[in-house]
């Protein structure tokens, strides 16, 4: 039998992720010739196999979106699906943005969302059985989201997953732990849209003995929620792996006094206050936050990364004036450390589709803005202050970026003409995209059968509020002049 040949990529082709090798490893396991394409396809460096039975793109991020007419160009196919012969490749796209899919359902054939060890094998033993044309019906049957709308929606296969040795670059490998995220913090696509779900304990034993790879990344949003946790550092010294993965919970770094030795950690922190994070269900203090700091330090850590949220719904200036006083308080920490470099991350909150605080995007970010830029300041005067060049980092996110995103996560079809536009990127980020969705349009991607149910979306919704005063979730009803 011909098994399908696949190309896997994201639409730059400049990414290569975990989820793509591993999916790469599981087709190619069942008898299909994938590879992960690598290179930059957008500028003709890229390495692909020409004339695949299908192209799955996998995406983390919504711009990616606007790659995709570059991306057809470079391989040779026409823009939009309806125009491709029946015999050109099969193109499906999955990833977190897919649960709004409609703003690339004119571009390709299949949108998956749930596993994609699941979906993808689906797909390919349909293109071994009748060519493209049984994938697109394999699609159709599985979920009709699109006999109207010219591309198909796998339905969501959310099961077990089994631990599998992923190889990354440098020599290292990761094995993924737990998918999903029980904490449900109420922004979150990771917890809302997929269910929590851990890897048997045996099984990611076995995986890591059978290894000869010694450096891990174990692949959790949350390794010290998973139920078998504390077994796993017994059963990393007794296959004689490291875990080199550098992102933990600030509570599990606390109890753990640091864990394993890392010279590189990241964190989130979230929400600019208590009163926030206890809101979104992420209730770190600050206390808690300058004891990481102040433990990286005594450690020897050299890169300490706080992943910082602002912009949420209902934050006030209040909010902000909590966030100036945390910052000053971990860069006094971090002057008195001779090499801990401490970076703040700073990323305006998106309001994602699926999760509670999907209908909050009309808030203008600008008093967020001003307080970062006051902290890039003080960063600065720090910086100088103690003779080093970056004791203190404060990057942030541009706001055109996070308009763009916003736009792009919540619009309809509408948005496919704008991507087939191919407008320059400085364009479209000077364009006031959260007026082009307005707060009161329903949700696009209602028709889109993803994420918890509805009712639990409701209550986080109502908790949130309630912990921020007990505004009514009104659309947009915190928006603020620029
Ligand atoms: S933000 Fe982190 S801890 Fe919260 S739900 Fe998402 S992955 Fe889990």
């Amino acid at each position: 039998m011909v098994m399908a040949r696949i190309n896997i990529t994201d639409p730059t082709g400049t990414v290569v992720s975990p989820g793509m090798v591993l999916l790469e490893g599981i087709l190619r396991d069942e008898g299909h010739d994938a590879q992960v394409v690598t290179g930059d396809l957008a500028c003709q460096g890229g390495l692909f196999r020409a004339a695949p039975d299908a192209w799955y793109l996998s995406t983390v991020s919504v711009r990616q979106f606007l790659a995709l007419p570059a991306f057809f160009d470079r391989v040779g196919l026409e823009v939009l699906a309806a125009a491709r012969a029946s015999t050109a490749p099969l193109v499906a796209l999955g990833g977190y943005p897919a649960a709004n899919p409609l703003p690339i359902l004119p571009l390709v054939d299949v949108v998956a969302l749930g596993d994609g060890e699941a979906t993808a094998p689906a797909l390919a033993a349909a293109l071994d059985r009748g060519g493209k044309a049984a994938a697109l019906e394999a699609a159709e049957e599985t979920q009709g989201l699109a006999a109207t709308r010219a591309a198909f929606a796998l339905a969501r296969a959310e099961g077990p997953f089994g631990a599998r040795l992923i190889p990354m670059a440098r020599g290292r490998a990761a094995v993924e732990v737990a998918r999903g995220c029980k904490r449900r913090c109420a922004y979150c696509a990771i917890s809302w849209l997929v269910p929590y779900r851990e890897a048997d304990q045996e099984e990611v034993h076995q995986v890591l003995a059978a290894s000869s790879c010694r450096q891990v990344n174990l692949l959790a949003s949350s390794l010290s929620d998973v139920s078998w946790a504390t077994a796993l550092p017994a059963m990393l010294a007794a296959t004689g792996s490291r875990d080199v993965g550098e992102h933990v919970s600030i509570r599990s770094y606390l109890r753990g006094g640091g864990g394993a030795w890392r010279s590189s950690v990241a964190t989130g922190i979230d929400g600019a206050s208590e009163r926030i994070r206890r809101a979104t269900g992420k209730p770190i203090t600050d206390d808690e936050v300058v004891a990481a700091v102040e433990l990286a330090r005594d450690l020897g850590v050299t890169r300490l990364k706080l992943h910082q949220l602002l912009g949420m719904p209902g934050e006030t200036a209040e909010d902000l004036d909590a966030w100036r006083g945390l910052w000053a308080r971990i860069a006094r920490v971090a002057a008195e450390s001779a090499r801990l470099q401490v970076i703040m991350s700073t990323h305006f909150h998106l309001a994602t589709p699926h999760t509670p605080l999907e209908e909050t995007a009309a808030v203008r970010q600008v008093p967020a803005r001003r307080c970062a830029a006051a902290c890039r300041t003080h960063a600065h005067a720090v910086n100088k202050a103690t003779g080093r060049s970056a004791v203190l980092v404060l990057q942030a996110k541009g706001y055109g970026q996070w308009r763009l995103e916003q736009y792009l996560m919540r619009a309809d079809e509408t948005a496919a003409e704008l991507i087939l536009r191919r407008p320059g990127e400085k364009l479209i980020r000077s364009q006031r995209w959260e007026e082009m969705v307005p707060p009161t349009r329903p949700r696009a991607w209602g028709c889109v059968d993803a994420g918890v149910p509805a009712r639990m979306r409701e209550a986080a919704l109502r908790r949130y509020w309630l912990e921020m005063g007990g505004h009514p979730p009104v659309l947009g009803h915190d928006a603020v002049s620029p």
